[in-house]
């Protein structure tokens, strides 16, 4: 009998978590819903179930380490296990134009919720699953980062964020140096710019592209690759 491969996505009430869960369930994981409302989670699972979807949902605020502990915790209740990790929560606190978001004018309390959201909350997260895949002997860990993030095309405006998501490109390599080749992936993705919340209405895509690539990392087969960066399914550069 193949094991139900069980997946926790951060942030997922909403924008690209909430389609991510969609398409893993869709695909026969069972997913699970972490979202920091419970009460938003519910709405966003119950969205589901005209599909005949059903997530599991469970509350989990990035920002709070207790809060990581007993999400973790429940969905070892009740599954038993954790084969995947979506890191997807994560905020965009500043204007839409330079002015509005400038390095000169950041202030040192929007940086460190950004890094907190964007960064530690993916590192707590990581350090209590890893153990979790290791008896199992199976993870997949996918790091919802961005271009904004890419010191290959770095520019200005969006500080914090920009600063956080180059964070957590470097925790993916840290953590999958560490990891070394073997059965736990970790790898960071840019979903491009999607019509979410977040991305605003100018945004380019649709979100079910946008969690395509992230799908596709939590699924990646024995031979699939770690410690890299995607967008489209296709390597880019840090
Ligand atoms: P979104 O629509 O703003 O959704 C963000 C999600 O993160 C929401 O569910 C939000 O929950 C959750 N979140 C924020 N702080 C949290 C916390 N402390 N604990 C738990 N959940 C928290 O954003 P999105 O566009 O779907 O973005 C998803 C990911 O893709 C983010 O990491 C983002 O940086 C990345 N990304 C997005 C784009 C884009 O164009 N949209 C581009 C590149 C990368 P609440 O409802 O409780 O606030």
């Amino acid at each position: 009998m193949t094991q139900t491969r069980i997946a926790l996505v951060s942030g997922a009430n909403r924008g690209i978590g909430l389609e991510i869960v969609r398409q893993l369930a869709r695909e026969g994981l069972m997913a699970v819903l972490g979202s920091r409302s419970l009460a938003k989670g519910k709405e966003a699972a119950a969205s589901l179930a005209s599909e005949g979807l059903e997530p599991a949902v469970v509350a989990l605020d990035v920002l709070d380490a207790e809060s990581i502990k007993s999400c973790i915790a429940q969905v070892m209740e009740l599954f038993g296990r954790i084969d995947v990790l979506v890191n997807n929560a994560g905020i965009l606190e500043e204007g839409f134009s330079p002015e509005d978001s400038s390095v000169f004018d950041v202030s040192t309390d929007r940086v460190m919720r950004t890094f907190e959201t964007n960064t530690v909350g993916p590192l707590l997260l990581i350090q209590q699953v890893v153990p979790i895949m290791r008896k199992q002997g199976y993870g997949r860990i996918v790091n919802l980062s961005s271009g904004a993030g890419q010191l290959a095309d770095m520019q200005g405006g969006f500080p914090a964020y920009r600063m956080s998501k180059t964070a957590l490109n470097a925790l993916t390599r840290i953590t999958a140096a560490e990891l070394g080749p073997g059965e736990i992936k970790i790898n960071a993705m840019c979903p491009g710019w999607v019509k979410t919340a977040m991305g605003g209405p100018g945004a380019t895509r649709p979100v079910d592209k946008g969690a395509e690539t992230a799908v596709w990392l939590a699924t990646l087969p024995e031979d699939g690759p770690s410690g890299g960066f995607f967008r489209d399914m296709k390597p880019i550069a840090w």
